[in-house]
Formats: C-alpha cells, structure tokens, sequence
C-alpha cells in the first residue's frame, strides 16, 4: 500500500457521527430543488418556517445597527437591551418574573436544544421526550450518550401526552423531560391541566425539563400555558422561545431562552466554544421586534387560521385520510393509513409523482409513522392546488 492510500484511508469522519441525527426537512427540500431545477413544479409543505417578510421595522432597525457600527463581536450571553427585552417578554407571557440575568441569547432556538441537552445530561441518564416530536432531540441526546425514552403523542389524544405514560417513563435516573407546546409536527397544544399533572410528577423527580416553546405566540385557541409557570418548576426548567417562528425571522438566527441559576454559565461557555455570540446588529433587530408593533404578526397568524381551515378541510375530504385540527404552529398532521399507502411511500411519491413535498411521520418518530406532515406556511392558492394533486395522485395511483 502506498503512503498516500494510507492517508485516504485514515481520514474518516469521526466514528461518534454515528449518534449524530439530522433534519428530513433539510434532506427533502435539497431534492424538491433538484426537481425545480429539472422543471419540474413543486409546491413546498415541507419546510418548517413561515412564509410572511420580516416585520419591516425589524429590518430597518438591523440595518440601522450595522450603519452605527453594531458590527463586532459582543457578550457571548447576549445584549444586555435583548436579555432585557426576552425577560420582559418571557415574563408577560407566562405569568412567570425572570430577571434580565437568567435569559440567555444564541444563534436561533436550536443551540439551546443541543446545549441543553449537552449540559445537563451524561451517559446512562435517560431523557423523555415527545414521540413524533423535533428530530433534533433524540439526535441531541444520543450525541450526549443518554439515554432516549419517547412519550407517545397519539391522534386520539389530539397530540397531547398521556399523563400515565408519562409516569410509567420517569424513573431516578431521568434527567431531563423535554416538552413541546404548541407542537411540532402535529399542531398538539397540551392544556395547563396536563401540565399541573407533569409538574407534579416532575416534582417528585430530580430531573430538569426543557419546554420548547418556540410556538408560544401561535395558538389558535385557548390562553398559552407554559409548565414553567407550575409551582416549583421555573427553577429547573429552561424556558425557550425565540425570533424565528413569531417574527418570520427563520434566516436571523436568534433565538431566547430563560436558563435556571445553575445552567446559565455552563450553557454560555458553550457558547463561547461554539458560536461566541449572535450578531449585536441581529440581537438590536431583536429588540425592535419584542418592542415595536405587532400588527405583522397578527396579520400572519389570522392569514394562518384561514389557511388552517383549507388544509384540514381539503385534507378530511380525500379517500382514507383523517386530520385532527391543529391547535397551534403551522402544521398539518394527518392519518394516512386509509390510503392503503406507507406513509413513507406516500410522501416520496406525493413529492416524485405529484410535485408536493411533504414530509412523512416518520421522520419524527416511531408513533408518527401513519402519517404525513404538511407545513402550511404557503399561500393558499398553493395550498389548495397541493390539496387538489394529492386527490388526483390518490385516485390515479396503487401502493
Ligand atoms: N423547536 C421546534 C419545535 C422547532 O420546530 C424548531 C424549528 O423548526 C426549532 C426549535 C428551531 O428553531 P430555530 O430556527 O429558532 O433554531
């Protein structure tokens, strides 16, 4: 063997990727774009952000900070005005009193899953988390070596958990209970008696929960509860919300979260090994948008209950699909199964076939298999004409 074979064959990526997951979203919007390359009309639903322009204030306001120099480096925790702003914020809306110094700002919602995680969890600690649920969260737990320990959201249940089996699943050596309210891939919004009974059962444990509330601002029905606001749970919860979904501020990267006492400096010097701050000019934009106006986004979530409507409507009427009413985000999450198609073959073909990406169940989690998922951040002409291939697909094609 010569030297050079040597060295090809001993640069691989590192064995741990194994552990590490990632997003289908990703995957099937890279292939939709190749079929849109080809020619081919697409009409996208897989893509989780929403499809509205940032508030405009919100751009002036970024582009106000770069002309003043907002241009450098800055506090890996966050802009004192943002923390500030998040606190406020946070607090408002959840009947909570976080103090500026328990909130922390990173490059979206994201890092504070994996950090998170990362900080609170060792090897051989279990971690209970939504099943279908963000496929960052089982990624991010195995990349820490814990264990993961799925809590099935079913249909019948309207996606909310069941407060027995969430039971069944705590034992000493949980860690960490991740919850996801308004949820994503399924709508589910789990109410604040569900809530007061996880609190309880938590409070037994000695386990931290992180409650993703990047949906918080979409509900589309009944008042938003966070498990924060339990008795006794705000001191071991991280509380995460952020820019992307409420602001239609996907591209930012910024995200929030109120962070107990004990994880704020283990989460910040991840931060500073990772991404050292978020843009000071993004965190200022940030400011204008927890700030300033809200009617871009009230406009954005009643274009989103009308759409809501069309998609599930549509949805219910074809042949062997049944959809629950999401209550909150943007998601569509329908039962497929009455098709006669795997859900998986479903959505592949939908996208080659048809030329509507969807994403299937699967790609959350075991107990979403039977189904499809539907963003329905597009217009509404878009929806219904996705609506309306889906039927013809089904009434044209066999398994
Ligand atoms: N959490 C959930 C449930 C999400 O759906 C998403 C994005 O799709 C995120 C977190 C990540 O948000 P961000 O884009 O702010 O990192």
């Amino acid at each position: 063997m010569t030297s050079s074979a040597l060295d090809v064959s001993a640069r691989r990526a590192s064995a741990s990727l194994e552990r590490l997951g990632t997003e289908t979203a990703f995957t099937v919007l890279a292939r939709a774009n190749e079929l849109e390359r080809r020619g081919v009309d697409v009409i996208h639903l897989e893509i989780g952000e929403p499809d509205f322009a940032t508030p405009q204030h919100v751009c002036d306001a970024a582009a106000e900070a770069i002309r003043a120099g907002h241009t450098h480096y800055c506090a890996s925790a966050g802009l004192p005005e943002l923390r500030e702003a998040a606190a406020e914020r946070l607090s408002s809306t959840r009947g909570l009193a976080i103090t500026p110094a328990n909130v922390l700002v990173a490059t979206g919602a994201k890092p504070f899953l994996f950090f998170g995680i990362l900080a609170t969890c060792d090897p051989g600690d279990e971690v209970v988390y939504p099943d279908p649920g963000f496929p960052i969260y089982e990624s991010a737990i195995r990349w820490a070596g814990a264990t993961p320990v799925p809590l099935p959201l079913r249909d019948e249940r309207d996606f909310a958990f069941d407060v027995g089996e969430l039971e069944e699943r705590l034992t000493p050596r949980t860690k960490l209970v991740i919850l996801n309210s308004p949820h994503n891939p399924t709508g589910g919004v789990v109410g604040r008696s569900d809530l007061e009974a996880a609190a309880e059962l938590i409070a037994r444990t000695s386990a931290w929960v992180l409650s993703d509330e990047v949906y918080s601002a979409m509900q589309y029905d009944g008042d938003f509860a966070s498990i924060a606001s339990c008795p006794g749970m705000l001191e071991r919860t991280i509380v995460l919300d952020g820019l992307s979904k409420t602001y239609a501020m996907t591209g930012w990267r910024c995200g929030f979260a109120a962070v107990p006492d004990a994880l704020v400096d283990p989460i910040v010097r991840f931060f500073v090994n990772s991404t050292s701050c978020v843009p000071p000019f993004v965190q200022l934009a940030g400011v204008a948008a927890l700030r300033g106006p809200d009617d871009d986004v009230r406009a954005m979530l009643a274009e989103f209950a009308a759409r809501r409507s069309l998609v599930v409507d549509g949805l219910n009427s074809l042949p062997g699909v049944t959809c629950r009413m999401p209550r909150g985000a943007f998601y569509a999450f329908p039962n497929v199964a009455g098709t006669g198609f795997d859900a998986d073959e479903l959505a592949l073909r939908l996208l080659e076939e048809a030329g509507v990406a969807t994403l299937a169940g699967s790609a959350f989690g075991a107990v979403g298999r039977d189904h499809l998922r539907l963003s329905y951040a597009n217009s509404r002409a878009k929806l219904s004409e996705a609506i309306h291939r889906i039927a013809s697909f089904l009434a044209a094609s066999r398994p």
